[in-house]
């Protein structure tokens, strides 16, 4: 067959250790071959990161912005360990966070579903999206200790500093405690919401957001308002596409997933997405199966996989020792980004091809083979699970694609 031509590129950013081993795999075997494939290729590998003192990640994120689809590789976040691991100049920050911070996106993590390969929730038959307002509250808190006597209070101080408001939140006369102060802000909160319904729209899954504004009138009720407001933009839209959007509370929220088949895209405040997430991602079964997209208010993706670099796996790739990874999150990195860059082209064929890419890569699976992570979860009738090795795998993809 003729290559696949494209018209656009993809911003295409390396990354470190196992993930990097498969990100070359994944081409070689699963994309070079089929696609004439157009990248500008940035290297956030942290040895790359490090020589140009981190300038590399914000431009490949300004590349983003221009060119409009990413695609990601797992980097490595430094910590002390990796400061002498490396020989680090500096303990750089976190790739995504840079990222994020300049497309101002939001973070969407979705699962990717096979047969064979059971919820810990029966009832989940369709994905679940989880989409996580990654500002403020709780992870932008200060917070202190009061004493036995003293007294606290928010205060509010106009431009010239005089004093316009003041509220006492508690007088700790009878005993000591802790008191937090947090915000949000409204923009942030509107990009949010974009980010939401334009994800909703793309993909064609209904939104429910919810928060506790019969507690917290003020601050969650400002995000329910923002919400409504936004979502007037988009009704219309949504009527057409036969979706729908629900605002409720919370503890009525969890309720609703938890009955649910799946099919959802749920929006949550930050600290709620922090823990909702780790839930939603472990019924689902593994991590190698989650994937994960930013979608910036102005419609700019980076695809990504939800999981790290699997750096146990990549020390036992080094000593010579046969690895079993799973890839299915990182093809499906390439599979949202190639679809993405086609629908925006205009390029059927480019559609066509990622879309037979992410059916032969479930295909694989369900047929019964599949990586070691997989095979304590898989059960289907008729089909005895093998386990492969992270290259086979890969090859077994190739064979049905
Ligand atoms: P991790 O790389 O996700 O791996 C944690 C464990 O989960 C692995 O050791 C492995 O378990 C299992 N696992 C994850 N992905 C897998 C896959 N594709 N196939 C098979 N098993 C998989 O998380 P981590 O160990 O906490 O972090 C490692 C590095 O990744 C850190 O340097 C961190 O900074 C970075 N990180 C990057 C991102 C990102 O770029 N988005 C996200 C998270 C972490 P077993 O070892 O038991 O097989
Ligand atoms: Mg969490």
């Amino acid at each position: 067959m003729a290559k696949i031509q494209m018209n656009t590129p993809l911003v295409e950013m390396d990354g470190d250790e196992m993930t990097r081993i498969l990100w070359q795999k994944i081409k070689d075997i699963l994309i070079l071959p089929y696609v004439d494939l157009k990248t500008e290729y940035y290297d956030l590998g942290l040895v790359h990161r490090d020589e140009t003192g981190d300038t590399v990640t914000v431009e490949s994120a300004l590349a983003a912005k221009k060119y409009g689809v990413a695609v990601k590789c797992a980097t490595i976040t430094p910590n002390v360990q990796r400061m002498s691991e490396y020989n680090l100049h500096e303990m750089w920050k976190s790739p995504n966070g840079t990222i994020r911070r300049i497309l101002d996106g939001t973070v969407f993590r979705a699962p990717i579903l096979c047969k064979g390969i059971r919820s810990y929730v029966p009832g989940w038959k369709k994905p679940i999206v989880l989409a996580r307002h990654a500002y403020g509250d709780v992870y932008a808190a200060v917070d202190m200790l009061a004493e036995q006597g003293e007294k606290v209070y928010l205060v509010k101080e106009d431009k010239e500093g005089r004093e316009t408001a003041r509220k006492l939140v508690h007088d700790f006369n009878g005993t000591s405690g802790v008191v937090q102060g947090m915000h949000n802000m409204d923009e942030s909160i509107r990009s949010f919401a974009h980010s939401c319904f334009r994800y909703a729209l793309d993909e064609k899954i209904d939104v429910i957001f919810a928060t506790k504004d019969t507690i917290s009138k003020v601050y969650d009720g400002r995000f329910k308002a923002i919400f409504e407001e936004v979502f007037a933009e988009y009704k219309a839209r949504f009527e057409e596409a036969g979706i729908s959007y629900l605002y409720t509370l919370i503890d009525d929220a969890v309720a609703r997933i938890v009955r649910s088949e799946g099919g959802v895209l749920w929006a949550c405040k930050n600290y709620d997405g922090d823990v909702m997430s780790d839930m939603v991602a472990t019924a689902y079964g593994s991590l190698g199966m989650m994937s994960s997209v930013l979608v910036s208010p102005d419609g700019k993706y980076e695809y990504e996989a939800a999981h790290g670099t699997v750096t146990r796996h990549y020390y036992k790739h080094l000593k010579g020792e046969e690895t079993s990874t799973n890839s299915v999150a990182t093809i499906f990195a390439w599979t949202g980004a190639l679809k993405k860059r086609g629908e925006l082209d205009g390029n059927a064929a480019l559609v066509d091809f990622a879309q037979k890419l992410e059916n032969a890569t479930i295909s694989t699976i369900e047929e019964g083979e599949m990586t070691g992570d997989l095979i304590p979860l898989f059960a289907r009738e008729g089909v005895t699970p093998r386990k492969l090795n992270s290259e086979d795998f890969l090859l077994a993809i190739q064979k049905r694609l």
